[in-house]
């Protein structure tokens, strides 16, 4: 399977310490806190793989995991922690929004997003910045099992809509750790571009 022996490869804190781009990249992109760790590790079927990007040290970097077939997972700082000192976070704003609008071998984008907390501003930020490679994104409105199975249907057709409107690239699904569900879609879509 896709996530076969995915391992860790290299953590990197300065755009001069990129790995050479000798694979596919699709970068894990969301606020702190909505998910995004448990979503790789549900994805990989590793419960502690994302856990090497919440190590001390480890959080504000940009984390690579290496796939079997030479490819890699993207691991980015989450956003929106407010206690990172203004200097940290300036220095990884330039990482993040360098390494997303520059690199080539990137593909695309998995924005996690907490279903109860859609789009924040800093969400919107962040499909601002990306929109511009035209590179395709898929939200996973994750942690699906905190609302009402009508609910989050509710929510998932609310952000389709806005994002049929401004970013039509933009895909989104259901997400859940928890129950372990959208499992198979997300990695439908994942496998599609790491084949691409
Ligand atoms: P990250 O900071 O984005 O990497 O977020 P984490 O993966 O560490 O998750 C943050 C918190 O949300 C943790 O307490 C997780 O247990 C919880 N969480 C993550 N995904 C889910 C989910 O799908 N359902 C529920 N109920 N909780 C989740």
């Amino acid at each position: 399977s896709l996530f076969q022996n995915i391992h860790f490869y290299t953590t990197v804190n300065h755009l001069k310490d990129l790995p050479p781009a000798t694979g596919v990249e699709v970068a894990f992109a969301g606020r702190s806190n909505a998910g995004k760790s448990s979503a790789i590790n549900t994805l990989t079927r590793r419960s502690r793989l994302a856990y090497v990007s919440k190590t001390p040290g480890r959080t504000q970097h940009i984390n690579f995991f290496q796939l079997a077939n030479g490819h890699f997972l993207v691991d980015l700082p989450g956003y929106g922690y407010a206690k990172v000192p203004h200097a940290i976070r300036q220095h990884w704003e330039q990482l993040l929004s360098t390494y997303l609008q520059t690199r080539a071998a990137l593909y695309g984008m998995v924005l996690i997003m907490d279903i109860r907390h859609p789009l924040t501003q800093l969400d919107l930020q962040m499909l601002e910045w990306f929109s511009l490679t035209q590179k395709p994104i898929h939200i996973l409105l994750t942690k699906s099992d905190k609302l009402s199975r009508t609910r989050a249907m509710q929510t998932l057709k609310e952000v389709k809509h806005f994002l049929n409107e401004h970013y039509p690239q933009c895909s989104v699904q259901l997400f859940s750790s928890l129950l372990v569900s959208g499992v198979d879609e997300a990695t439908d879509r994942l496998t599609s571009w790491f084949e691409a």
